[in-house]
């Protein structure tokens, strides 16, 4: 090498940015708290396949590290750990800080509702001597990627005594499973030639549930008899019941490693447990006291656009702010106006495959790091938090500081699409807040893919923004 290319080379690397590939900086050690971190996470995502369970699971894991559930009116006090279960589909979970709370306080929003087919209200029918039930889907989903995949049903039925049954028919390796069926490629000329968008329509997401008929020599409804039978002596219910409940369909599978090397995981659900999961570890082996107080919060309603009491569009965040405010004397709005968030949620990952929408100098990679998402939006950064750049330095220098492994992302290629998170509705409340989580590849779809070492970088800048 000539002197001349030493100095290119000297000035490259001083100059120049350069995102390695987590897998070329971690030593073997951090590696492998990697792995055994995602250990813990996949089995959080078995556990957890809808915002109830996953609500249900967090507090677990919560009281377990000593929290306690928040009273409205009780005095605190620096070190103490509550958490407030908001109708058992999200929870705020909170560590109180040495520092003023006026002063503000560290937020984490991750939110634990997942793309999945709901049932509707009257969903139960016989067609043809098979019994079906009618879903309407929850969230963004690609519908032709939902059928012949193994399903199972989880929720909740009100009955009208005010007994509520917890249904999960699908997870044990004994129950039986669900499906959406497709129609055979033999047959499939003219459903070929249709649009992607109506391959399979909404109202063909009807999910196989049974096929023989209660043993009668007279009457129509044979098999839905038969069914509504079983789920009477099993459950107790009634037809009627089902007015009254919450089924949702999800995939039937366990979280997975995916390659030979095992780097990345596989599951359903990924978008955004995996951020609720890293951000709620956090939160829980936070040591010590921390100067700022910490507030987590895992919500519900993301994908359907953050409507309903227990979507962040509601005002429990805030109000759970100004109830902890009070507790120490102070005003909840002075404490909004000086807090800070991480708005923990996926982003795309880049796929070699459909490489199209992707803008490689802006797009997130696997293997590459916790994603720093400064806006989202579409067309013309349209309905977007958009933060600041001092905010975007302050968030850069902790990382930095903390030896997170990190990069940048934004949604694709302008114009090509997009979305948005739960960032925006926090930022209102006059919270600095910015995007941050793991690339994801296939979001959406029944399986999603993370890498590894994205999820535990994920969890460690958590843990370095509320410390
Ligand atoms: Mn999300
Ligand atoms: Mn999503």
């Amino acid at each position: 090498m000539t002197k001349k290319d030493n100095k290119v080379k000297e000035l490259k690397e001083k100059l120049f940015m350069e995102k390695k590939n987590s897998g070329l900086i971690m030593t073997d050690a951090e590696m492998k708290a990697a792995d055994k971190f995602n250990e813990g996470y996949k089995a959080f995502l078995d556990k957890g396949k809808t915002e109830r369970e996953a609500t249900k699971a967090a507090i677990e894991i919560a009281e377990k590290a000593g929290f306690t559930e928040f009273k409205v009116g009780k005095k605190y006090k620096a070190g103490d750990k509550v958490y407030c279960n908001n109708r058992g589909k999200a929870v705020i979970l909170a560590v109180f800080g040495k520092e003023d709370i006026e002063k503000g306080v560290n937020i984490l929003a991750a939110h634990i509702d997942s793309p999945r087919l709901d049932l509707k209200q009257n969903p139960l029918y016989e067609d043809s001597e098979m019994a079906f039930f009618k879903t309407h889907y929850y969230g963004g989903i690609k519908k032709y990627q939902w059928t012949t995949v193994p399903m199972a049903l989880h929720g909740v039925i009100n009955k009208k005594d005010g007994t509520v049954i917890d249904v999960v028919v699908g997870e044990d390796d004994k129950d039986p499973v669900f499906v959406v069926t497709d129609l055979l490629i033999h047959l499939a000329q003219e459903q070929m030639k249709k649009n992607a968008a109506n391959v399979v329509t909404g109202e063909q997401l009807n999910v196989l549930i049974g096929s023989r008929p209660f043993k009668d020599d007279e009457g129509s409804e044979l098999v839905k008899l038969n069914i509504m039978n079983m789920l009477f002596e099993k459950y107790g219910i009634i037809e009627e019941d089902f007015l009254s409940a919450e089924l949702e369909v999800v995939p039937a599978f366990k979280a997975k490693d995916i390659g030979f090397d095992r780097s990345m995981v596989g599951a359903y659900g990924q978008d955004d447990r995996v951020c609720a999961y890293t951000a709620l570890m956090a939160t829980v082996e936070i040591k010590g006291t921390p100067s700022k107080t910490v507030v987590t919060v895992l919500t519900d309603k993301e994908e359907t656009g953050s409507d309903g009491s227990t979507g962040l569009q509601s005002s429990y965040l805030e109000y759970f702010i100004h109830d902890i405010a009070e507790s120490f004397g102070k005003n909840g709005r002075h404490v909004l106006s000086a807090s800070k968030c991480l708005s923990a949620d996926v982003n795309a990952g880049y796929d070699p495959n459909f490489a199209e929408p992707f803008e490689k100098m802006n797009c997130a990679y696997m293997g590459k790091g916790t994603c720093l998402t400064k806006f989202t939006g579409s067309r013309g950064k349209s309905g977007t938090n958009d933060a600041s750049a001092e905010f975007v330095g302050y968030v850069r220098k902790i990382f930095d500081d903390n030896k997170v492994i990190w990069q940048t992302g934004e949604l694709g290629k302008v114009d090509f699409g997009g979305g948005g998170t739960v960032a925006k509705y926090i930022a209102n409340l006059d919270v600095d807040t910015i995007d941050l989580g793991v690339p994801v590849l296939s979001m959406h779809a029944p399986f999603e893919i993370t890498s590894k070492n994205d999820v535990y970088m994920t969890y460690k800048a958590f843990a370095a923004f509320i410390k």
